[in-house]
């Protein structure tokens, strides 16, 4: 059977960017097979030589910063601007951070024993790789997301076999080009083009020990599922439905300006897009008509002109998914203040940026992810209020409140079920390189970015070391001498005060000698009266 073949064409102006050829059963078994085969290697280098590698991925990727940029803004329709600031940047940023703080963070680190008895070992835990992730993206971030995980896996020792969505191909075969470039070793990365059917052979593989995923939550779901036949990691970027909430006395400036952005970038198509707005009722009127006139400003074209502020939605799919998404709400009393509908006369793709008001929980728009350049506007006069109508949503990705009052933002800021929140700005963390990435509820599983992000990538094992050459005193054969000693260890434990404690432990005494063949008593005694306060 022949491999099925794609034409991939530009959402900007409708041009042929290319074809694509999926990759068949065989083909994804060959690629895992190589990459399998490159990771017992790979787990054996130092991190000096990770970074060798990182550095020279960083200078290919800074030379070829105007080419990616065009490519994605081609591919995918944000504005060149936006692929620079939330695409390379970030990832540039992330080649960076890896350099500077990876080894700190996976290196190996000792570790102090608790319990007194045991304090003659000696321990340690060592930071280890999986072995093989897959890594599934998705095409609204078709670059930054998969390689920023890309070069964290591989710096924490793994390897990688990489499927980009089928919308963003050729950005992903872009990612796997500059890789190879900077000369990592061969398998150490390979990469499976496709859609849905060439994801789940990939993960149906046993050799697939990880599964970093980024896209919708339904997809999340069934890829848990495939995952679960062989027990893979699994760490998971999902959707979002996020929420601001602006509070009376915030500067409405800057809060219009910001929620403008938060929710329009990219066309609305982020996963942490700003789609839901709650606004105390006091400023409610004043927050809508700055809404209106400030997204009213937005100039919708084509996204390589650098006065454009919005560019295509990236599919027709999701466009159409937009556009029920708001007959529905008209259909349960939802008013369009400004937008809803396609603007035909620039593409097919571009669609207006719309504010709409009079939501309610039964409209989808509400209640489900619209991921389009729509946002909807509800006031609240109670926190208690804002806090129900913002965890409404099944999503929990990120969440932004908008005040000068540190304490209130603070209090409800802590009762938000979101990954991620953020003071009179939204959706920057995803570029901070130190902040962990990632969601409450269904919004995702794990975190990626930072030392958290990179935690989820090893696997933790912990070394004993005991060379007192004693036999441990709880071997057979049982006494009651045994249950005498542990019986006071317990009571020592527990005891209220350092009087008591001490009462107790001179009961040990008589024992020292038996006590003696077991224990290492050089490091058990101080460990013992330390317990003491
Ligand atoms: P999607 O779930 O349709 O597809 C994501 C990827 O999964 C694609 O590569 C796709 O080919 C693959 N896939 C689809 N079905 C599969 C299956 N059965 N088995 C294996 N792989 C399969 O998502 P999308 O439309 O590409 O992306 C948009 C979604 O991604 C939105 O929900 C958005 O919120 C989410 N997203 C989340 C984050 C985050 O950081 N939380 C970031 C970006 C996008």
């Amino acid at each position: 059977m022949k491999n099925k073949i794609l034409k991939i064409k530009s959402p900007v102006d409708g041009s042929l960017i290319g074809e694509i050829k999926f990759n068949d059963e065989k083909e994804i078994a060959e690629k895992i097979e190589k990459v399998e085969k490159a990771f017992k290697e790979w787990k054996k280098t130092s991190f000096e030589k990770r970074r060798e590698y990182l550095k020279n991925l960083k200078k290919i990727l800074f030379n070829e910063r105007n080419e990616i940029a065009e490519l994605i803004t081609k591919e995918q329709g944000k504005p060149v601007i936006e692929a620079f600031i939330a695409e390379v940047l970030p990832s540039l940023d992330s080649i960076n951070y890896l350099i500077e703080k990876g080894e700190k963070i996976l290196r190996e680190e000792k570790v102090k024993h608790f319990q007194a008895l045991l304090s003659g070992k000696k321990a340690y835990y060592k930071f280890k790789p999986y072995g093989v992730f897959a890594v599934i993206s998705p095409w609204n971030y078709p670059f930054a997301i998969p390689f920023i995980q890309i070069i964290s896996l591989l710096f924490a020792g793994n390897t990688c076999v990489f499927k980009p969505s089928p919308v963003t191909p050729f950005t992903g075969q872009k990612i796997f080009e500059i890789i190879k470039k900077a000369e990592f070793p061969d398998g150490t990365i390979e990469i499976i083009q496709g859609a849905a059917k060439e994801g789940e052979i990939l993960l149906s593989d046993k050799r697939i020990r990880g599964v970093l995923f980024t896209g919708s939550a339904d997809t999340g779901k069934r890829v848990m599922e495939i995952s679960s036949h062989t027990l893979k990691k699994v760490i998971f970027e999902l959707g979002g439905n996020d929420p601001a909430i602006v509070l009376k006395g915030a500067n409405l400036e800057n809060t219009i300006k910001g929620i403008t952005w938060g929710a329009m970038m990219n066309a609305g198509q982020t996963c942490a897009s700003i789609e839901r707005v709650y606004v105390e009722k006091t400023v409610y009127k004043e927050f809508i008509d700055g809404l209106k006139e400030e997204i009213e400003k937005i100039r919708v074209g084509n996204p390589f002109n650098f006065d454009t502020d919005m560019g295509p939605m990236t599919a027709k799919f999701q466009l159409e998914k937009v556009i029920s998404h708001v007959e529905d709400a008209l259909e349960k009393g939802a008013k369009i203040i400004t937008g809803g509908k396609k603007l035909t006369e620039i593409g097919e793709l571009y669609y207006s940026p719309t504010l709409i008001i009079d939501v309610n929980e039964k409209m989808k728009i509400i209640k489900e992810e619209t991921f389009g350049p729509v946002v909807c506007v509800d006031y609240f006069e109670k926190d208690e209020e804002v806090i129900r109508k913002a965890n409404y949503s099944n999503y929990g990705l990120t969440a932004s409140i908008w005040t000068r009052d540190k304490d209130r933002a603070k209090r409800i800021a802590e009762e938000i079920e979101a990954g991620v929140i953020t003071t009179n700005s939204h959706v920057y963390p995803f570029a901070e390189p130190e902040s962990a990435w990632g969601g409450f509820k269904e919004s995702g599983l794990g975190r990626t970015h930072g030392k958290y992000g990179l935690l989820e990538l090893v696997q933790i094992q912990y070394i004993d070391f005991d060379f007192n050459n004693k036999p441990e005193i709880w071997y057979y054969p049982y006494k009651e001498k045994l249950l005498y000693l542990m019986g006071n260890l317990m009571e020592f434990l527990t005891a209220p005060n350092f009087f008591i404690k001490t009462k107790i432990l001179l009961k040990f005494l008589p024992h020292i000698f038996y006590l003696n063949k077991h224990l290492n008593l050089k490091k058990v005694m101080p460990s013992l009266l330390r317990k003491l306060v």
